[in-house]
């Protein structure tokens, strides 16, 4: 479904500047951004893939990773295809970096008010956009998240962050939560894997946090290259710097698309990365290591367990009434 953009302004010479992510396309008549899916019609910007979803799927809120929102409950889920990043290990790779018209065939269209009913029938809490870059469908997602708020669901990004703050003031009254990866803390990591800047992406985290939508921060650790202690402390240290109560994932790299010749990080290494994080930030956990005592949530000031969990399933929640920990006391912060 084609639908006229949000965030553009008409340039000289019949181009459109695209202001919905930090690339702000100049794009030509005919062209498109490069994220593939917003095109130039006569000097007016459209977006393609409006309610177009490659993937729907009822998931635990864990799976997106949110540990300290909303915890056990499912999320519906939905992502189309293209992306504004190149990462050369795209674990998605299928429909982030697939051609709109090869693949248009093979979509379904899910319009908003079809989502929230879904998202009902599956017993779902709340909307989250996923799998591929959300920002991608800027205008579905907001007419989504704009219904979900009507309808008492919660609404989720999962996001490379690399939207401009035009869309980040946009969407984020009907905006709860984003998860937004960290791709590695050098702008010569993001210039080389992803092909975008790594500065938009840590201005988007301070926003979003300054608005309040609640946060979580996800750093895949790739073997040799973002895995120094120096690297991994300097986000660390970033981040206590914003708001230490900022939930952190370490996850684990499995070799992928066009990065096979990597092994998958060492456990070592994102356990030692969780203890470093530990000694600034309150919440830090691994991802991918089902059944490392990472996965679980800890008091920060006493260390009880208050959430066990195996994988993407919650297996006992441990907290008082006003989030208190049991054992000592301490607001631990988790929304619900
Ligand atoms: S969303 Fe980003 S990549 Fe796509 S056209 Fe707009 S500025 Fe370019």
């Amino acid at each position: 479904m084609e639908k006229e953009a949000m965030l553009w302004e008409p340039k000289d010479g019949g181009k459109v500047r695209c202001r919905l992510c930090s690339h702000r396309c100049v794009i030509g008549e005919r062209n498109r951004g490069f994220c593939g899916v917003r095109e130039n019609r006569k000097g007016t910007l459209y977006t393609l893939n409006y309610a177009l979803a490659s993937s729907v799927s009822p998931d635990p809120i864990e799976k997106k990773p949110l540990f300290n929102f909303y915890p056990g409950t499912s999320v519906f889920s939905l992502g189309t295809i293209g992306c504004n990043f190149r990462c050369s290990y795209c674990q998605n790779y299928t429909i982030s970096q697939t051609d709109l018209d090869e693949t248009a065939r093979h979509l379904t269209e899910y319009l908003p008010q079809k989502a929230v009913e879904l998202a009902r029938d599956y017993d779902c809490m709340g909307l989250a956009w996923t799998y591929n870059e959300p920002t991608i469908w800027f205008e579905y997602t907001y007419d989504s998240a704009k219904l979900a708020k009507e309808n008492g669901l919660y609404t989720v990004y999962v996001t490379n962050g690399y939207m401009t703050e035009e869309a980040l003031d946009t969407i984020a009254p009907y905006l709860d939560a984003m998860n937004i990866d960290i791709k590695g803390f050098k702008e010569e990591f993001y210039n080389k894997m992803t092909s975008a800047k790594l500065n938009p992406v840590l201005e988007t985290v301070r926003r979003a946090v300054d608005k309040g939508i609640h946060i979580e921060l996800t750093y895949l650790i790739i073997p040799t290259k973002n895995d120094s202690e120096k690297e991994i402390g300097e986000f660390i240290d970033w981040v206590a710097g914003i708001d230490d109560r900022v939930p952190v994932h370490f996850t684990r790299f499995h070799p992928d698309y066009k990065m096979i010749d990597l092994h998958p990080t060492p456990l070592p290494t994102l356990q030692r990365a969780r203890e470093m994080g530990l000694e600034k930030l309150k919440y830090v956990y691994t991802g991918n290591v089902v059944g490392d005592k990472g996965e679980n949530t800890y008091c920060y000031n006493c260390n009880e367990p208050i959430i066990k969990r195996w994988g993407f399933s919650v297996k006992g929640l441990n907290l008082k009434d006003m989030n208190k920990c049991p054992n000592c006391g301490a607001r631990i912060d988790i929304r619900r």
